[in-house]
C-alpha cells in the first residue's frame, strides 16, 4: 500500500516538475522570438519634486508586448531572463529604446528630463558594460547626463569590490546611479559611503504603511537622514496616498513616484505629461492611478 503511495507521489512529481519545465521552455522560447522580433515597450512613470509638483524625471518600466498574451510585465518574465542570460540582449533593448526616447524628447525641444532605466544582476557582472552603454548612448545620440541607471542594494553589494569600480566608471561618464529597493536587501553601511551613487530609493514595502506602521516609519526617516548625510537624494516609490506624502515630505524625502502622481504611462502619454511641465501640475492634471 506504502509502495503504491509512494509511486503515485513520484508520478505526481515528475508529472508536475515535467510541466513546470515545458512552461519554462515555453517562455524561453517566446522570449527569444520577442527579442528578435522587437516585441518590448518601455512605460515611463513619473518622478515628481513634491515642494512644487513639477516631473524631474521617468523610470522607464520594461513590458512585454506578445501578441498571443497581450501585455506581460517584468515580474513574470524577467527571471527566465535573468536565468537564460537573454536578459543581456533584453537590457540592451531596453537601454536603446530609453536613450532614444530622450534623443527624441530633446531633439523635440520638450523640457530636459532624466530617464531611468533598471539594470540586472546580470548585467552588473558584465565587466564591459559601461563601454556597452556608452555606444549605445553614442549611436542614439543621447547624453548620459539624461540618463540614470537603477540598481538593488543585493546586486551591488553581492560584488562590491567590483560594485565600485563599475559604478565609478559610469560616474566619470556623467551618467546618475541609483540605488533601488533600499532597505530590503543587506547593506554595508561602510561600502554604501564609497558607492559614488547620487540617489537612494526607498523600497515600496516600507511605504506601504507609513503613517501607521512605527517600524516602516523609522526606517524611511532614517534612511533619509543618512542619505542626506552623505550627500544623496531620496526617492520615495510607491506613494499611494495624500497621508504618505504627507509624511515623506515632512522627513525631507526629495523626490516622489507612485500612484499618487501617476502609474506608469505609454510613451505617447508621458510625452503628454512632459509637455505639461511648465505648468502647474494640479490636481486636474495629476492622473490618478488606473491599470495600464
Ligand atoms: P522597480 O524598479 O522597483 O519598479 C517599481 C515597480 O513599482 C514598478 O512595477 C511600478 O509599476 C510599481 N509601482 C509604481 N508606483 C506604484 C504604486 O504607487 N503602487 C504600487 N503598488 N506599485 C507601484 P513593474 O513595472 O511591474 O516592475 C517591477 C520590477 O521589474 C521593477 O521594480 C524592476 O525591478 C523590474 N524591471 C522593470 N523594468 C525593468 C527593466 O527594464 N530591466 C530590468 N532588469 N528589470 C526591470
Ligand atoms: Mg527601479
Ligand atoms: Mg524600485
Ligand atoms: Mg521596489
Amino acid at each position: 500500500h506504502a509502495k503504491a503511495a509512494g509511486r503515485n507521489t513520484y508520478q505526481m512529481f515528475t508529472r508536475e516538475m515535467h510541466t513546470a519545465a515545458r512552461q519554462r521552455l515555453a517562455i524561453e522560447n517566446s522570449l527569444r522570438s520577442a527579442v528578435a522580433n522587437d516585441e518590448f515597450v518601455l512605460h515611463y512613470q513619473p518622478q515628481v519634486d513634491p515642494a512644487n509638483g513639477r516631473l524631474v524625471g521617468f523610470e522607464a518600466l520594461v513590458r512585454w508586448q506578445n501578441p498571443e498574451n497581450g501585455l506581460v510585465f517584468p515580474d513574470r518574465f524577467i527571471p527566465v531572463a535573468e536565468e537564460t542570460g537573454l536578459i543581456l540582449e533584453i537590457g540592451r533593448q531596453v537601454f536603446e529604446k530609453a536613450c532614444r526616447q530622450a534623443a527624441a524628447w530633446r531633439e523635440a525641444g520638450l523640457p530636459p528630463v532624466k530617464i531611468a532605466v533598471n539594470l540586472s544582476a546580470r548585467q552588473l557582472r558584465q565587466p564591459d558594460l559601461p563601454e556597452t552603454l556608452s555606444a549605445i548612448m553614442k549611436s542614439c545620440g543621447a547624453d548620459p547626463g539624461m540618463m540614470e541607471l537603477e540598481m538593488t542594494e543585493s546586486m551591488t553589494m553581492e560584488r562590491p569590490v567590483e560594485s565600485i569600480r563599475i559604478l565609478g566608471a559610469f560616474k566619470e561618464m556623467g551618467i546618475g546611479l541609483a540605488i533601488d529597493d533600499f532597505g530590503t536587501g543587506y547593506s554595508s553601511l561602510s561600502y554604501l559611503k564609497l558607492f559614488p551613487v547620487d540617489k537612494l530609493k526607498i523600497d515600496r514595502s516600507f511605504v506601504k504603511d507609513i503613517e501607521v506602521d512605527p517600524d516602516d516609519a523609522a526606517i524611511a526617516s532614517a534612511t533619509i537622514a543618512m542619505a542626506h548625510t552623505l550627500g544623496k537624494k531620496v526617492v520615495a516609490e510607491g506613494v499611494e496616498t495624500q497621508a504618505q506624502l504627507e509624511f515623506l515630505v515632512r522627513h525631507g524625502c526629495d523626490i516622489i513616484q507612485g500612484y499618487l502622481f501617476s502609474k506608469p504611462l505609454s510613451a505617447e502619454e508621458a510625452e503628454l505629461y512632459l509637455s505639461k511641465r511648465g505648468e502647474e501640475q494640479g490636481d486636474s492634471t495629476r492622473m490618478r492611478y488606473v491599470r495600464e
